[in-house]
């Protein structure tokens, strides 16, 4: 990227933190010319979004897409940055509930269903994606597209895990995560046996020296979880590099549990 003076790049957001790790450890960061991200293919946060642009001193854009259609680029957001427009001259695009396959109305959470009406040799109909989001009630944007816009994905129907009868979803830890400075972006989340939560998560070298500051995050973590998640956590605080770095798409959540009370089936 140095070497060519790369000024745009497309990446999963879990490679843009990896890379911003690796830039920062060579110290060539002021060296790139780095000005927008697209990322996608991952469920990520506004929260990460700010901790990567401010990493790379760059713009990121989120984008939606999935392997079975095009890869990216069924939607992707605009200058604006609220909500992700659907190329909706390609795709037809509904959102139904995920148990009955119903549809749901405008700014209803749901499974996304996809039609793609131009893709030639493999046709889909009404293909369900396994992705939670929902249609915004924005018929017109400040960009001047008039195609409609859909929320961020929230999570896949499969990576939403009941834990104490309660729906948790790695994206709600997420947001509270990356949104601390302490933080380096990496976390795990630990599902144990009768419903047991940790929350695996590095923080920065120079926090990690200090007591204080680790107890006083650990607290704040755990409480800010609480509250947005109804669900007890405990939280482990780790040095820089301690969780694996995957090379596909990251693992956020992990369910150790043999038994299982409150599964849904
Ligand atoms: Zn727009």
């Amino acid at each position: 990227m140095r070497d060519f003076g790369v000024t745009v790049f497309h990446a999963v957001p879990s490679f843009a933190l990896r890379l911003a790790e690796t830039a920062r450890r060579l110290g060539v960061v002021e060296e790139l010319k780095l000005r927008l991200a697209i990322l996608g293919a991952e469920t990520w946060t506004e929260a990460m979004r700010s901790k990567i642009e401010e990493a790379l001193s760059l713009e990121a854009f989120n984008n939606y897409g999935f392997a079975e259609v095009c890869g990216p680029g069924v939607a992707v957001e605009c200058m604006v940055r609220e909500g992700l427009h659907v190329w909706e001259d390609h795709f037809l695009l509904e959102v139904v509930d995920p148990k009955t396959g119903e549809q749901v109305g405008v700014e209803e959470e749901g499974e996304l269903v996809v039609t793609p009406l131009t893709r030639e040799a493999m046709p889909l109909l009404r293909y369900r994606t396994g992705d939670i989001a929902k249609l915004l009630d924005v018929r017109s944007c400040d960009c001047g597209r008039t195609h409609r816009k859909i929320s961020w994905i929230k999570g896949r129907v499969d990576d939403m895990v009941k834990v104490r009868g309660v729906g948790l979803y790695p994206s709600a830890v997420e947001r509270i995560v990356a949104s601390k400075k302490e933080c380096n972006g990496h976390y795990l989340i630990v599902v144990r046996n009768l419903d047991e939560l940790s929350l695996q998560v590095e923080v920065e070298d120079s926090t990690m020296k200090d007591g204080e500051q680790l107890k006083h995050l650990k607290e704040q973590l755990e409480k800010e979880l609480k509250k947005a998640t109804m669900l007890r956590f405990n939280v482990n605080l780790l040095p820089p590099g301690a969780l694996p770095r995957s090379t596909g798409k990251t693992k956020r959540i992990i369910d150790e549990r043999t038994w299982q009370p409150h599964r849904e089936t």
